[in-house]
C-alpha cells in the first residue's frame, strides 16, 4: 500500500524548506523530498550568507512579500539560539541617479523603509573601507541584514520536523502522475508516494519537464562567486562593514556580504548581472576562469583597497533566470494540485519565508493569483 501524505514538497533549497516549515505549522501529514544532502554545492541556496534588504531597487511589487519575509525571518530567529540574522545594514552604491540608487530610493519611499542618502564623500567617511568616486552616491538601509544562509535553512527544516513533517534526503522525484484521488510520485529508488497536493521547489530543475508548464521559460546559468581576505593588520576596519550592492559606471552590479563567521573569512563578493554563462543541468559546474578572476580582482582593487584583491577562493554557483528576472509561482494546468515556485534570478533567498507562506496558503485554498499576481505565469502568455 502506498504511503499517503496531505502535501509533499519536492526540493529542499531555501524555498522548499520554508514551504515545508509553513505547511507543517498548518497541517499534518507533510513530507519533504530532496534529491541531494542537506548541505550540498548543487542548488542555489547553499553557502554561508545572503542579503536581506527592503529598499528594493528591483521595484515596489516586492514590498508586500518583503514585509511578510521580514516577519518570517524574525520568527525563525526567535526559534533558535544560534545567530541567524546579522544586523549589518545594507549599503547600495552607484553612479548618481543610476538604477540601483533611484530604484532603492523609490521603493524605500513607497514602502516607508528607513533609509539615508549619502554622497560619495559621506560613504567614505562612514564606511572607510569603501572607495566611491565623486560621481557616485549611495543609499544606506540600516534595517537590512545578512542571513546565515545554511544555518537558517537548516533551522527551517528543524522547525518543520518539530511540527511533525517527515523529510527524506537522497530522494529524487522522477515522475508525477495525476490519479483519481490525488497525485502519485515515482522516486528514483522505485518507491512511490501518494499525496493530495504537491509543491515543486526544484530550483534550476524546474526548467526540466516534471511538469510541462514552465518548459522553455527558465534559463539555468552558472555564475562565479569569490572570497577575498583582509590585508594583514586591517581586519578591525571591517567591523563596520555592511552587506552591499555596488553598481559600476558600465552597469555591472557587484554584491557582497561581510564575514559573519570564521568559516568564510573576509568578504564574499560576486557580479549579479555579469560573468554568467548558460548551464546544461546534466553537466558539472566548471572552475572559475583566470580571466574572470582577474576581472573581479581589478574591481576589488578599485573599491576595497584594504582587501587582498586576488580572491583566495572562488567557485561557480547556479542562478535560474526568468525573462523579466522576477519570480514565478503558480498551479500546473496539466496537473492540478501541483504548485510550482521559482525564487529565481539570483535574489530569491530573502523572500523564502513569505513564498513558503503563500504556498502553504495556496494549498489551504487561497489563490496564488490573488496573493502574488505580479508573479503569475500569465505575464508571459504572449
Ligand atoms: C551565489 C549566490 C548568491 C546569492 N545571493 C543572494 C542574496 O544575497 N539574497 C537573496 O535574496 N538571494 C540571493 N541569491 C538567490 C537565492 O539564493 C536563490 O534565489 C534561492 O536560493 C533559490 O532557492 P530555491 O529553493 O528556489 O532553489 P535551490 O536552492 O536550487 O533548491 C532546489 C532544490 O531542489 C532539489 N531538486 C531538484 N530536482 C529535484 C527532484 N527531481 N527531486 C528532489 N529534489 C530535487 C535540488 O537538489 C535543490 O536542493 C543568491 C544566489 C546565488 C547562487
Amino acid at each position: 500500500m502506498l504511503k499517503t501524505y496531505s502535501a509533499v514538497v519536492v526540493g529542499l533549497g531555501v524555498v522548499g524548506s520554508a514551504t515545508l516549515w509553513r505547511l507543517a505549522q498548518q497541517q499534518q501529514g507533510v513530507l519533504g523530498l530532496e534529491a541531494r544532502a542537506p548541505i550540498n554545492l548543487y542548488g542555489s541556496s547553499y553557502g554561508g550568507s545572503r542579503i536581506f534588504r527592503q529598499a528594493y531597487w528591483e521595484g515596489s511589487d516586492y514590498l508586500p512579500l518583503l514585509a511578510e519575509a521580514d516577519l518570517g525571518w524574525r520568527e525563525l530567529q526567535a526559534s533558535c539560539h544560534r545567530p541567524l540574522l546579522h544586523r549589518s545594514g545594507g549599503l547600495f552604491v552607484g553612479p548618481i541617479r543610476s538604477g540601483v540608487i533611484s530604484g532603492s530610493v523609490a521603493t524605500a519611499k513607497a514602502g516607508n523603509i528607513a533609509h539615508q542618502c549619502l554622497t560619495a564623500a559621506e560613504v567614505e567617511a562612514r564606511f572607510p573601507v569603501f572607495r566611491a568616486d565623486e560621481h557616485m552616491e549611495a543609499v544606506f538601509e540600516k534595517g537590512a541584514f545578512t542571513i546565515a544562509a545554511d544555518d537558517a535553512r537548516l533551522q527551517m527544516l528543524n522547525q518543520a520536523v518539530a511540527h511533525g513533517a517527515e523529510i527524506r534526503f537522497g530522494s529524487t522525484v522522477q515522475e508525477i502522475t495525476l490519479v483519481s484521488d490525488g497525485l502519485v510520485l515515482r522516486l528514483a529508488d522505485g518507491q512511490q508516494v501518494r499525496t493530495q497536493k504537491l509543491v515543486l521547489a526544484t530550483g534550476a530543475s524546474l526548467a526540466d519537464a516534471l511538469i510541462p508548464d514552465l518548459v522553455g521559460l527558465l534559463q539555468p546559468r552558472s555564475v562565479p562567486i569569490y572570497w577575498c581576505a583582509f590585508k594583514p593588520g586591517v581586519e578591525h576596519r571591517f567591523s563596520n562593514f555592511p552587506a552591499f550592492l555596488y553598481e559600476l559606471e558600465d552597469g555591472r552590479l557587484l554584491y557582497g556580504t561581510p564575514q559573519i563567521d570564521n568559516a568564510e573569512p573576509g568578504i564574499k563578493i560576486g557580479f549579479h548581472n555579469h560573468q554568467q554563462s548558460a548551464l546544461d543541468l546534466g553537466t558539472q559546474l566548471e572552475p572559475v576562469s583566470d580571466v574572470q578572476i582577474a576581472e573581479m580582482s581589478a574591481c576589488v582593487d578599485r573599491i576595497f583597497p584594504d582587501l587582498i584583491a586576488h580572491p583566495y577562493a572562488s567557485r561557480k554557483c547556479v542562478y535560474t533566470l526568468t525573462p523579466d528576472e522576477a519570480f514565478i509561482l503558480g498551479e500546473s494546468k496539466e496537473l492540478p494540485g501541483v504548485f510550482y515556485v521559482s525564487a529565481c534570478s539570483g535574489h530569491g533567498f530573502k523572500f523564502a519565508p513569505a513564498l513558503g507562506g503563500c504556498l502553504a496558503r495556496a494549498i489551504a485554498g487561497q489563490s496564488l493569483q490573488v496573493q502574488v499576481p505580479a508573479f503569475s505565469r500569465q505575464r508571459f502568455a504572449h
